[in-house]
């Protein structure tokens, strides 16, 4: 039976290579649906080796486990609504931390009772492990109550970062001790205070920062799997924990660029200036379907910034089907795109290639804000925080110092929104006010597909 082992950690290698050429794949949204199918097969491999190890015990109730978890995740992913995604993405980001923080748990406490005296590195890396794990799925859950409306988005106390340094202080005194002594009381004040931490770093946290922090945790959760893979002497878990861990790290400091905020204020300092905000002069002038049609219509350049409303209303194919009759009178359309637009990274763009929009019609804000000036029409759906100026003005406001598509540049506005509800940041946007803009209240699918049929009469019918 001696080639067992051999074949589990074969198995284990070519599981890596699929996980690296998955990851590859999903660099471009043309390969990325294939590359979660290769990371999937993966993953598969992986696991069923894993069966094969000698010397596994209750194998019924990890079947059970395993079928469990494998329905529950089969049918929430396919009721989601691409809108609750990141919701989602926070809850199971915070299930693998949970489970790195099982292993250590599990594996310290078999220690304790057997008086086996692992090496230090195992030791070290097992409670680092652990915290660092647990740490992610209690903040991953605060995470998820906010981004579900479950939660206030900020909750902040006199004194709150001296009191979260004390917890993590005595969360890393206690590993210490834990490290040393391996006794069972330790080990569960251990564990209460890194659950704490998790729950107290996460609550100051609100509005803009969201983003970053569901991506630090997706990080902090990939390492953890490496470490606790290490105690295991797993070599599959060593290597998806260390990819998740540097795709993580990579993905946080894009967020965070793209905010214009360093990892260091998202987590210890609270968003935006305080005091009182800036007063927003002027009125919301509305506008009907028809004359935005025409302004589209005789436009030389119209730019569309889709954000959170377009996906709510499901509106990029009626949208996809109003710049081809833009296109086809010879206007010259863009999308412009936000990094944090909707409700996870990426979320515009897989809406907009499902809608079969051309990837070159495509931009990123940096390239595309020095046009807005040359702009005749600026479409806006469904976009809020990441068109508002105040970002630039008001050292008040929970979203300043984000970097804004310069939407309030172009010669002429058109937002499409319901009503006057406010976006994620909960906050006024200037631009809804200014002198050019014009309000086209409706959902948005509903007022995409009444500029269509405003655009095929000026066509006279076609
Ligand atoms: P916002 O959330 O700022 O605004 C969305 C707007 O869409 C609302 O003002 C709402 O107004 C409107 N809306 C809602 N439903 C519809 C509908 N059916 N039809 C038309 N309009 C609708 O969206 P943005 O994309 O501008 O900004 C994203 C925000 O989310 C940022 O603050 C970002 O930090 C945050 N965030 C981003 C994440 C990411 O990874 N991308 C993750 C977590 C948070 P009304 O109610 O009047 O219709």
């Amino acid at each position: 039976m001696s080639w067992l082992p051999l074949l589990v950690k074969a198995s284990y290698l070519v599981a890596a290579t699929l996980f690296l050429l998955g990851l590859q794949r999903m660099a471009s949204p043309k390969t990325a649906r294939s590359g979660i199918q290769w990371a999937g097969a993966g993953m598969l491999i992986a696991t069923f080796a894993t069966f094969l190890l000698p010397g596994l015990h209750n194998l019924p109730l990890i079947a059970t486990a395993l079928v469990i978890g494998t329905a529950a995740a089969w049918i929430s992913g396919k009721k989601v609504a691409i809108t609750d995604m990141p919701q989602m993405v926070a809850l199971y980001n915070g299930m693998g931390g949970g489970s790195a923080a099982a292993i250590g748990a599990v594996e310290l406490l078999r220690f304790s009772s057997e008086g086996a005296a692992p090496s230090i590195t195992t030791l070290v890396l097992g409670v680092v492990g652990a915290l660092i794990g647990a740490v992610s799925l209690s903040g991953s859950i605060i995470a998820w109550a906010k981004l579900d409306g479950r939660m206030d988005k900020r909750y902040t106390f006199p004194g709150q970062q001296f009191f979260n340094a004390a917890v993590a202080i005595a969360a890393v005194v206690l590993g210490g001790i834990v490290i040393h002594s391996l006794g069972v009381p330790m080990i569960i004040a251990f564990f209460i205070c890194a659950l704490a931490l998790g729950v107290l770093m996460t609550l100051p946290i609100g509005g803009a920062d969201m983003p970053v922090v569901i991506s630090l945790y997706n990080a902090l959760t990939g390492l953890a799997v490496a470490f606790e893979g290490y105690v295991l002497q797993n070599e599959a878990l060593i290597i998806a924990g260390m990819m998740v861990g540097a795709a993580g790290t990579l993905l946080t400091q894009l967020m965070a660029k793209a905010m214009n905020r360093s990892i260091k204020s998202v987590l210890f300092s609270n968003f935006g200036g305080g005091g009182a905000l800036q007063e927003i002069s002027g009125s919301q002038k509305p506008i009907e379907a028809g004359d935005v049609a025409a302004m589209m219509a005789y436009a030389e350049r119209v730019v569309i910034v889709p954000g959170y409303g377009m996906a709510v209303a499901q509106a990029q194919h009626k949208i996809w089907e109003l710049t081809q009759k833009l296109i086809e009178r010879g206007v010259k359309v863009k999308f412009a795109i936000h990094p944090v637009a909707g409700r996870m990274p990426g979320h515009m763009n897989v809406l907009l290639a499902e809608a079969g929009v051309p990837y070159d019609l495509i931009a990123d804000m940096d390239d595309i804000n020095p046009e807005f000036a040359v702009t005749d029409v600026s479409l806006v759906i469904g976009a809020n925080d990441v068109v508002n100026p105040v970002a630039k003005t008001d050292p008040a406001s929970p979203i300043y110092g984000m970097p804004i598509l310069d939407v309030v540049n172009s010669k002429n506005t058109i937002v499409i929104k319901r009503g006057k509800g406010t976006g994620f940041a909960g906050i006024e946007n200037a631009l809804f006010y200014a002198d050019n803009t014009r309000m086209l209240y409706g959902d948005g699918a509903e007022m995409a597909a009444a500029l269509v049929s405003e655009l095929k009469a000026l066509d006279g019918g076609h």
